[in-house]
């Protein structure tokens, strides 16, 4: 189902204590927030899901992992698999993050197997996809974009690929303080919806969730948030600050 959502991806960051502290905060904002069909999620690092979970009203506030294992289980040491991440309520994560693809070598092949273990688990994957400066400087990032949507996603069938949110996060956007410009967001976010026509047919892509991620913030959620396409945020630097993700959440 689309839905408007803003998401905070916490990557490595926040000891526990603070950890909790930053969620009891936007806790106490979502309890009175008329969320309308709004989602708020957070994705805090793994160390932090099971305390948080206990912390927050979880209709209000949705926790994510910021990635899985691509086995079932086993000898496979310093990971966290998809059916542990059930096992303590998690209901999303998200997958093929840049840095992810970037640090761990993770391939559209590798990130496409984590997906099917994610929805084999309950968990709804919010997958990125993206291209890098040089991409789009030589103009490149359409077929980027394809490749990746083609080889990490579009093998599932339709009911599968109906439980996914994507996330489209040009690289050079990502902590950079580069931010797309919303009509560059909103060509992208037609483009993917394009495509999931093509493959699913339009009540699908009109109904699939499609996050902005790169250099989101309070002052131009808005504008990017407005665009027909965009659904809301994949958020890294400004969810770690709650009344910059609090502003970016109203901004839905
Ligand atoms: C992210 O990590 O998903 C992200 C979008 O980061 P930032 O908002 O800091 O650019």
């Amino acid at each position: 189902m689309r839905q408007k959502i803003a998401a905070g991806n916490w990557k490595m960051n926040t000891n526990i204590q603070d950890g909790i502290t930053l969620a009891k905060t936007l806790n106490d904002f979502a309890k009175n927030f008329n969320n309308n069909g709004k989602g708020i999620i957070i994705a805090p690092p793994f160390t932090h899901l099971y305390s948080i979970l206990q912390q927050v009203d979880t209709n209000k506030i949705f926790v994510s992992a910021q990635n899985c294992g691509a086995w079932e289980k086993g000898a496979y040491t310093g990971e966290v698999s998809a059916e542990m991440l059930n096992s303590i309520g998690i209901k999303y994560s998200i997958i093929g993050h840049s840095e992810r693809r970037q640090y761990f070598n993770e391939t559209n092949e590798t990130l496409y197997t984590k997906v099917k273990l994610c929805l084999k688990n309950s968990i709804t994957p919010i997958f990125c996809i993206g291209e890098k400066l040089s991409e789009r400087e030589s103009n490149v990032h359409f077929e980027v974009i394809k490749k990746q949507l083609n080889q990490g996603l579009f093998e599932l069938s339709p009911e599968d690929f109906s439980k996914i949110i994507i996330a489209y996060e040009p690289i050079w956007a990502i902590g950079t303080g580069k931010t797309a410009s919303p009509q560059q967001a909103q060509e992208i976010h037609n483009f993917i919806r394009k495509l999931i026509s093509d493959k699913y047919g339009v009540t699908i892509s009109n109904e699939t969730t499609i996050l902005y991620g790169g250099s989101c913030n309070a002052a131009n959620a808005k504008e990017l948030f407005s665009q027909p396409d965009v659904d809301g945020g994949l958020v890294g630097g400004a969810s770690l600050k709650a009344n910059e993700f609090i502003e970016i959440i109203k901004a839905l």
